[in-house]
This record gives structure tokens, C-alpha cells and sequence, in this order.
């Protein structure tokens, strides 16, 4: 942390300023100059940025030059975060995940038939929404356990895991008695004691990003599970909302590329809500494989004009299909492998 003084800054408050980081156990290191006194505090990080600099007489201004994260980071931790999910499902450090199915599980048929048709097609997870976050209160909320109970059947007849959302603390142990990786929405990204709760929970969590969250804002809220013992976190671009209303929101890719660069977290890139538009999805997910994603999440139904949630975003099983040909060879050609072994 810096602390610039005020211009000709006398030399009794600059001793303030030091005798009080001093105080409370910080070194100050002082570059004095004709106009202008800089302090360059060394200390533990809470401890420093807990006191309260900002009004003394003659400070100008307090820089924090730590970031707010730690743990995520990669100068942290250098290599690859690598998740594994059940027994075969792997994502990270060379391994590219293929999250599959409905936005919202409706019944029985529906998802055993996308779950037999995602698994055909290579899908190295099962996705759906038994809890679902609509913006309007009358739109349908999803079947609560009754859904998780059908994912999880479907999913075990296919033998793929499970990625299901909590959308409330209060049902992320009844979430994680059904799920494999329990998936925090956009809208709860800043929910503190959701990730609070998660970072004690033994089950891999997938953060998607806030609607309108900055990278950093992402990386300190995946600080946060981490911070709680839970260091299994894969991190979702899931687009940002911007002033373009031809695609849902915008697909960030410039993201994707610098959350590799700044932590060793997995990365998912999820063009279905980040464009809302099926005819998208496919090109997306192979820009988003090139631009250094860990894994990709599709929402796919087997009957997409009936659909309880997310329609115009999801692909029939055969265009699923015709999505696997095209990431495939681009998941080689970068390197790496599907994330199943
Ligand atoms: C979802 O994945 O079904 C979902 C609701 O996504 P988001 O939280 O990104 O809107
Ligand atoms: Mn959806």
C-alpha cells in the first residue's frame, strides 16, 4: 500500500501518518522528495487496508496496490487447478469439459432422453436447473427436490455427473445430497454466505459471473469458497449485459483469456446464455475453446418450442451432435483432451 502526502506535507503529520502504521505492527518506508512525501506501507494485508488513512491531515491519497484475492491467483498457485468429478469426469490442466442438457428439468422423458443423447454425442456432464432464477415471479420456478431426483436418475442411467444450481443457502445441503458440482447462478455470484457456505462444503462448485460483475469482482468471489476450504471452483463466462439487445448478453472472450492468465481456477464459457440464440451457440463454443476455456456448458432440450425455460437458446440433440464434431477436433488441435478418462 501507498500513502501519498499532500504537497510540502509537513514533517509532523508525515510522522503521524508513520508512528500509526508503525503502531500497529506495518513498516513505513519513506521517499521524500522537495514537494512531495510517499509512504510505502509493508504488512499484512487486512491488517493494513483495515486503517483508516484516508482523513489524516496531510494525506492526499491511499493506494492499494494488493490485489483482493489470494488464493485464486495464479502467483499463488502456478499450475492448473484440475477438478475431478466422479469417475471419469475431469476438467482443467489440459482437460475441457462438456457441460450438457435442459435448462430446467421437467420430467422423467425429458431428461432421460437428453441425457442419452448428450452422453451419445460426448457430454462429460449433465446439466438442468431443478431451482430456477427467473426474473419474473410468475415464470416457472423450476421442481425443486422432486427435480433433483429426476436429474440424478437420469444422470446415473447414462452414468454422467451432475451440475445443478443452488439458488438459496438454505437448500445447498439438500442440493449437494443429489448433485456433483453445485453451480452458483449470475444472480447469486455476490451472494456472500451462499459462497460462504459453499467454501465448507466437499463438492466442486461451478461460479458463474454476475451480470454486470468486473473480472476482479469474479476472482474475489471464488476467493471467498476458497478462503472457506473448499478449493474445488470452476469459474463461468456466461456473457455481461451491455447496450446490445440482438444477443442476450455478451460473450466476454477477452475474460475467458485473462482469467487464464490470472488464475489457476478451471474456466467455462457458456454461449447459450450469453448469446440466447441457438443459431450462436456452436461458433461461440469454438471461439470460446481457442480463447483458452477449461470446458463449455450448453443448454440443450429435446424439445426446445416446448420448453418451460430457455427455448431460443437450446439445441435439438442433433445439432448437440453436430457441435461436438466442430469443438472435437479444436479441443485437439489446442493441445488438450475431452475431460474423460
Ligand atoms: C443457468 O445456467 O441455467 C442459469 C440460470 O444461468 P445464469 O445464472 O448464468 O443466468
Ligand atoms: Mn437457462
Amino acid at each position: 500500500m501507498l500513502v501519498v502526502m499532500r504537497d510540502h506535507a509537513s514533517q509532523p503529520e508525515i510522522d503521524h501518518v508513520v508512528d500509526l502504521l508503525v503502531e500497529a505492527g506495518a513498516q513505513a518506508h519513506l521517499s521524500q522528495g522537495e514537494v512531495k512525501t510517499i509512504i510505502g506501507v509493508i504488512g499484512e494485508r487486512e491488517l493494513i487496508y483495515s486503517l483508516e488513512l484516508e482523513g489524516l491531515p496531510g494525506v492526499e491519497e491511499v493506494i492499494r496496490v494488493l490485489k483482493p484475492y489470494k488464493l485464486v491467483s495464479r502467483d499463488f498457485q502456478a499450475e492448473d487447478t484440475v477438478v475431478r468429478i466422479g469417475a471419469h469426469s475431469v476438467v482443467g490442466g489440459g482437460a475441457v469439459a462438456v457441460i450438457a442438457g435442459p435448462c430446467s428439468v421437467e420430467s422423467e422423458e425429458q431428461m432421460l432422453s437428453v441425457a442419452r443423447s448428450v452422453k451419445a454425442a460426448g457430454a462429460t456432464m449433465l446439466r438442468g436447473g431443478a431451482y430456477k432464477p427467473r426474473t419474473s415471479p410468475y415464470a416457472f420456478q423450476g421442481m425443486g427436490v422432486e427435480g433433483l431426483k429426476l436429474l440424478r436418475e437420469a444422470a446415473n442411467e447414462v452414468g454422467l455427473p451432475v451440475v445443478t444450481e443452488v439458488l438459496d443457502v438454505r437448500d445447498a445441503e439438500t442440493v449437494a445430497e443429489w448433485a456433483d458440482v453445485l453451480q452458483v447462478g449470475a444472480r447469486n455470484m455476490q451472494n456472500f454466505m451462499m459462497l460462504e457456505e459453499l467454501g465448507s462444503i466437499s463438492k466442486p462448485v461451478l461460479l458463474k459471473r454476475g451480470l454486470s460483475a468486473t473480472i476482479e469482482e469474479v476472482l474475489s468471489a471464488a476467493e471467498y469458497v476458497l478462503k472457506g476450504g473448499n478449493r474445488e471452483v470452476m469459474l463461468c463466462e456466461r456473457g455481461i449485459r451491455t447496450f446490445e439487445t440482438y444477443t442476450r448478453n455478451t460473450l466476454d472472450l477477452a475474460a475467458v483469456a485473462a482469467l487464464k492468465q490470472l488464475t489457476h481456477l478451471p474456466v467455462i464459457v457458456d454461449p447459450s446464455h450469453a448469446t440466447g440464440r441457438r443459431d450462436l451457440v456452436a461458433v461461440m463454443c469454438r471461439a470460446g475453446i481457442v480463447a483458452g476455456a477449461d470446458g463449455i456448458m450448453v443448454e440443450v432440450h429435446p424439445d426446445p418450442e416446448h420448453a418451460k425455460c430457455d427455448g431460443p437458446q437450446s439445441l435439438r440433440p442433433e445439432s448437440f451432435e453436430e457441435l461436438m464434431e466442430g469443438v472435437v477436433p479444436l479441443i485437439r488441435m489446442t493441445g488438450r483432451h475431452l475431460g474423460w478418462e
